[in-house]
């Protein structure tokens, strides 16, 4: 039997697991219409400017800015209404001296004007005259060729995750198509004697299986395809065939339970048996989630994730998701979203050992609090009425009432 003293921090641990993960990313070409959420695996410059022609941003008249110098309510200027610039083609009206082209927004601004009056600053003194009663700039109510991008600038960057502005701008740009990483698939086993799939009315002893659930939804969150393997006893050769299998048809493999030190706890073999370098670190200074297995055998990494499904789910934000983030060569953006709260009460820890307590966020006047869900271990329902995690770092003994923490939310 092992004993689990040489546990690293969450960061050294992962660093470790870190330094043996393969750094090439695996792409794929997607239409953009099915890139949201996608990591993009080029660096994208404007092949052109945009937009490609100088352009109205309001409802008015195209004019020689010259014409309406000294132009106000008390001392007029009157233009000519020579045309209409209809959207979608380029006008037939050049604008001459004193004379103004009616034009909508976005409408392609007619050779010889360099404005738009806005219509609201006009009075129509009959079809072909209208009365101006502001000045305007050269350059006003006007979008500049390449104003919003210049071709040849960058646009976005390899690693960023496409949101629906991102796609927007590259239907603008004319990229139907992008590169972007491949989806993962992360194969889940969930091992233990007890376990009974969630159909099934467990027998004394048993109980159902919950961290299959929460590890397909996690990596679904994440962006890329779990693949549940089911529920496999704590047999040796049972969850190793098991775990084989993970690594065959994964990128990435979980095996949930099975993973403190104990001569049930099989987890750590079966891994050791898959392939080199095999286990690189086993206990982690962490709670809950110390009896965490970071493994990469044959290129992929493998988890030996702890059973306890609070723990289950902390070391998969902790060690799972980076890790998905770096197989896909994501930059720059957590994966959650990260809100400041005061905490409702003290939380003890010891120090030497990184803690996270879940919590509920309760709004109390102008302030957020969080509220600490405390419970034993696993409580699967800690988790569900919790609305996110804080952390209590390292080298803390604890944190204080009132204090301001951040809460990463689930
Ligand atoms: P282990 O990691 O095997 O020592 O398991 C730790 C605790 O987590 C035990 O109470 C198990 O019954 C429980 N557990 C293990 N796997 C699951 C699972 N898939 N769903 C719910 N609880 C589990
Ligand atoms: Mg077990």
């Amino acid at each position: 039997m092992v004993e689990l003293f040489n546990v690293l921090s969450p960061p050294d641990a992962y660093r470790v697991l870190e330094s043996h993960l393969p750094v090439e990313v695996r792409t794929e070409r997607v239409p953009i219409a099915r890139a949201l959420d996608r990591v993009l695996a080029e660096d994208l410059t404007a092949p052109a400017d945009l937009p490609a022609f100088a352009r109205s941003t309001m409802d008015g008249f195209a004019v020689r800015a010259a014409d309406t110098y000294g132009a106000s309510e008390g001392l007029p200027a009157y233009l000519s209404v020579v045309g209409e610039a209809l959207m979608g083609v380029r006008p037939e009206t050049r604008v001459g001296v004193g004379q103004a082209v009616r034009i909508a927004t976005g409408g392609m601004l007619p050779e010889g004007a360099d404005a738009v009056l806005m219509v609201e600053h006009t009075q129509e003194v009959d079809r072909q005259t209208i009365e101006v009663v502001r000045p305007v700039a050269p350059g006003e109510n006007v979008l500049r060729v390449g104003e919003d991008v210049a071709r040849g600038a960058s646009v976005l960057p390899r690693g960023h995750a496409l949101r629906p502005q991102d796609l927007g701008g590259l239907a603008a740009l004319g990229f139907a198509e992008v590169a972007v990483a491949r989806r993962l698939r992360v194969a889940i086993v969930s091992s233990g004697d007890e376990l009974v799939p969630p159909d099934q009315v467990p027998g004394p002893g048993q109980i159902r299986d919950i961290n299959t659930y929460t590890l397909a939804a996690l990596v679904e969150r994440a962006g890329h395809e779990p693949l549940a393997l089911g529920i496999v006893p704590d047999d040796y050769d049972r969850l190793a065939a098991a775990a084989r299998r993970a690594l065959e048809l994964g990128d990435v493999a979980i095996l949930s339970a099975g993973s403190s030190v104990s001569t049930r706890d099989l987890t750590a073999q079966v891994i050791a048996s898959l392939g080199q370098p095999g286990v690189l670190v086993h206990g982690v200074s962490l709670r809950p989630g110390k009896p965490t297995i970071l493994a990469v055998a044959r290129g992929k990494p493998v988890f030996g994730l702890p059973g306890n499904p609070v723990s289950c789910m902390v070391t998969f934000d902790l060690f799972v998701a980076p890790t998905l983030a770096r197989l896909s060569g994501l930059r720059g953006r957590s994966p959650r979203q990260v809100v400041s709260a005061r905490l409702a009460h003290n939380v003890a820890s010891a120090p030497g050992r990184e803690d996270y307590v879940q919590v509920r966020l309760e709004p109390r006047g102008a302030e957020l609090w969080a509220v600490p869900v405390f419970g034993k271990s696993n409580l699967i329902y800690t988790l569900v009425r919790a609305d996110g995690m804080i952390k209590v770092d390292l080298d803390k003994g604890g944190l204080s009432e009132g204090e301001l923490v951040s809460v990463v939310l689930f």
